[in-house]
């Protein structure tokens, strides 16, 4: 099962969308048309001596055991690195597992970190709480100031980590800025793009060694599977990640994989219908009753929204609102939306509004949201692919419950 006409690996001359539909593709002596699920965990050997050869050395589209990698699995991976520009990729149990791998697997005791400081709480615990508790210094700086990111540098820095666009405060971070400053040092630019999206954004191109993703937001964009990718060169990912990650054990289920496949299919429409409702959503919400502030890179009055024109084709899916009157009030905005949906997925065909400060970022002391900016007033909003008036209309609703 090589390259053949009936296995469509990838073609460089192919836009995203044409290898979003076909790259990857293996497909079985049935000549399926749409791609199989091999949901299995093992593989079945002619020989011992056959078994023996495969534990040596597996060949291109040899498989053992799932936890190392399994056809489905493979589909998934290659298509998003062709999608992603990138040489390889190594699919995860979740966003969290890809986040952690990529560290972990590169990292040692005595290693250096610099870490812009707006990120997810559970990328914080990651680097606050698991990485300094084995042996390894993270450093945090305002991921906006590339001054910071070059003070913080020092010789013995291996890795530098950010969120391209920050959950939930939106902060576009330079990736060809902080790139450039991070390989002067020899260190390996780690990004995570969840919220850029693998549609809209060429993090690879700009400088990034490592892409990170949660495949849970816009791969899968319909709220059904947890899964991760971490893309980079084939020598990162077949040398550091695949060693790592097949021996601790969070590898990808075929059946997510499957899923997450067949949404690539469909994820740049879907993305792109949702970004198109979140910049009319944006624009409609600035001078709403009872809306402070409207945080959307693709609004003008964003600090970065020169810089994330340069670097993302489209700002994004997500927007957050700084509700006047604190908590009280925006507990009041969530319960009185009817479409949008309370909730901490992202990126989902249905609109999900989340209160950071009491869910996704409760952990946080109140100096470090503070901090951030996440205050007790901020309601982040996902826009999913519902009619954007429906959205407007609900959002007043809801506003006017205040
Ligand atoms: C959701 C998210 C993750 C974690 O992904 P899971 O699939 O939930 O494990 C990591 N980074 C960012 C920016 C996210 O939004």
């Amino acid at each position: 099962m090589n390259d053949s006409a009936q296995n469509n690996r990838r073609n460089a001359k192919w836009s995203k969308r044409t290898l979003a539909v076909h790259s990857g593709t293996r497909r079985s002596q049935y000549g399926e048309l749409s791609e199989a699920m091999f949901l299995t965990q093992g593989f079945v050997y002619d020989t011992a001596e056959a078994a023996e050869q495969r534990f040596i050395k597996a060949g291109e589209d040899e498989y053992i055991y799932a936890r190392y990698g399994n056809p489905t699995v493979a589909m998934f991976e290659d298509r998003i690195a062709a999608l992603e520009g990138a040489e390889d990729a190594f699919a995860t149990a979740s966003g969290m597992a890809a986040v952690s791998g990529a560290l972990s697997a590169m990292l040692r005791a005595g290693d250096h970190v610099v870490s812009s400081r707006a990120l997810f709480g559970s990328c914080l615990y990651i680097l606050e709480d698991v990485l300094m508790r084995f042996g390894v210094e993270v450093t945090f700086v305002d991921g906006t100031d590339l001054a910071a990111w070059r003070g913080a540098m020092r010789a013995d820095t291996k890795a530098v980590f950010f969120e391209s666009v920050s959950n939930p405060t939106l902060e576009v971070i330079d990736i060809r800025g902080v790139s450039a400053i991070a390989h002067e040092f020899g260190a390996t630019v780690i990004c995570d793009n969840v919220f850029a999206t693998p549609v809209f954004s060429d993090a690879i191109a700009q400088g990034a060694d490592v892409v990170v993703y949660s495949a849970t937001k816009h791969i899968d964009g319909q709220g059904r599977c947890l899964g991760g990718v971490i893309l980079g060169t084939r020598e990162f990912i077949r040398k550091t990640v695949e060693p790592y990650l097949k021996h601790t054990g969070g590898a990808m289920s075929p059946f997510n994989a499957w899923v997450m496949l067949k949404s690539l299919e469909t994820m740049d429409l879907r993305v792109r219908a949702q970004a198109a409702s979140a910049q009319i959503i944006a624009e409609a919400l600035v001078d709403a009753p009872g809306v402070a502030k409207v945080i959307f890179p693709g609004l003008d009055s964003h600090p970065q929204h020169v810089l994330a024109a340069e670097q993302m084709e489209k700002p994004g899916t997500v927007l957050s609102i700084v509700i006047e009157g604190g908590q009280e009030a925006a507990f009041r905005v969530l319960n009185g939306l009817e479409i949008f949906k309370i909730s901490n997925n992202l990126g989902d065909a249905k609109s999900i509004v989340t209160h950071p400060a009491t869910t996704t970022h409760q952990r946080l002391s109140d100096e470090q949201r503070d901090s951030l900016g996440i205050s007790r007033g901020l309601v982040r909003l996902s826009i999913g692919l519902e009619g954007p008036d429906d959205l407007i209309a609900d959002l007043n609703r809801a506003l006017a419950l205040i």
